[in-house]
């Protein structure tokens, strides 16, 4: 019997409520697969514990959650609560940081009977690999002057080191999907760091001779993510344009309750988290309403992550027939809870195991 040991935080509003019940799912395929068992740790941080403690998780926090094999987060944050920037910095980016999580992962596909707000979403099916560590977003800069002379100045860092993994780690995704990457970039109006970013796609892409590669300016890829999704398989960018990327993903998919992210720990030295896109959605918290399926595709994503791809797709498999089936949450148009979605999933899963 393998035991994997994960590290749970259901952190604030909604998390609390999808996060148990994707662990009751998980406990379900356990047992479909028979060799497997899965011990999970809670931990109560987030906004309740920072009102408790004034700190969003206690000081020896993440070397406790250093000890475990993943982390399964539910969403952090409560503005009503306590400021975004505390409860982000002091939470999800710390997390993502001293653990080294570099790469942001999400996945971008069509589920039958979720109505996207594209006319015609052809099943679409992409996965957009997003620099986590560096780029766009970096500290480096500052304001000169004061009056009609003033001058602020923002850098984007980009190393060869995090520039190469990255794009290594979207080919590699290709070559186990359908064979293509596509490059986002505007080497036509950022004169060093997207030429810098090209040559390495150009370098690492000379190890994947089978691939079909391409570069495409991030003004062009957004509107192409609106007018031909299909035409994707693996999209990579830097931290910035995968950000706006994984938005205009989510957006297409037709609700943020169902999209969902994994931030990668490359060499496995540190646990890698699994969450959904989804915030704690406060306006909803206590209905029972909260779409469950952006949290319980975080678990398949984990799944696929620790190696099991079948379990994976199970799980996958009822969670989409289930949508298709009409069984949803309001926010997807249908008038089911989160449990009655939950159990035909369950119910769903053991038909086909
Ligand atoms: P955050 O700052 O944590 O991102 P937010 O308020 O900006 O929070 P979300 O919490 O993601 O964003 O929610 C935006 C709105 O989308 C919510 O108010 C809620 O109505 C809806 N929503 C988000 N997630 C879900 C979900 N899982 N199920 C149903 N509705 C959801
Ligand atoms: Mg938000």
């Amino acid at each position: 019997m393998v035991t994997h040991d994960i590290a749970v935080i259901p952190g604030d509003g909604i998390g609390k409520e999808v996060v148990p019940v994707s662990l009751d799912l998980l406990n379900v395929l356990a047992d479909i697969h028979g060799g497997i068992t899965f011990q999970f740790t809670e931990f109560p941080w987030g906004c309740d514990y920072y009102l408790a403690h004034g700190e969003m998780l206690p000081k020896d926090g993440i070397n406790e959650l250093k000890q475990h094999e993943q982390i399964f987060l539910g969403a952090v944050g409560d503005q009503n609560l306590v400021p975004d920037h505390i409860s982000l910095w002091g939470l999800l980016i710390k997390i993502r940081r001293e653990c080294q999580q570099v790469i942001n992962l999400r996945p971008v596909k069509y589920i039958e009977g979720v109505s996207s707000p594209l006319a015609n979403p052809n099943d679409f099916d992409f996965m957009v690999v997003r620099e986590n560590s560096e780029g766009e977003y970096s500290e480096i800069g500052g304001t000169m002057h004061s009056g009609p002379d003033e001058i602020t100045i923002q850098n984007a860092v980009f190393t060869r080191k995090a520039v190469e993994r990255t794009i290594r780690f979207a080919c590699t995704l290709a070559e186990e999907r359908n064979q293509k990457v596509t490059s986002a970039t505007k080497s036509n109006g950022i004169v060093y760091s997207m030429p810098f970013w090209d040559k390495i796609f150009a370098e690492v892409g000379e190890d994947y001779p089978k691939l079909e590669k391409q570069s495409q300016h991030i003004d062009a890829l957004s509107a192409f993510l609106v007018t031909k999704p299909s035409s994707f398989d693996v999209i990579v960018g830097s931290n910035l344009f995968g950000d706006i990327l994984t938005d205009i993903g989510a957006a297409i998919m037709g609700s943020i309750g169902i999209a969902p992210a994994a931030n990668i720990n490359l060499e496995g030295k540190y646990p890698s988290m699994f969450e959904p896109v989804h915030g704690s959605a406060p306006d909803i918290v206590g209905k029972g309403i909260a779409n469950p399926i952006g949290q319980i595709w975080s678990a398949k994503m984990m799944l696929d992550h620790i190696g099991y791809p079948e379990l994976a797709t199970l799980l996958f498999n009822a969670m989409a027939s289930t949508i298709t089936s009409g069984i949803k949450t309001p926010d997807l148009g249908g008038n089911q809870t989160t449990e009655e979605v939950v159990d035909e999933i369950n119910k769903r899963l053991l038909a086909d195991s």
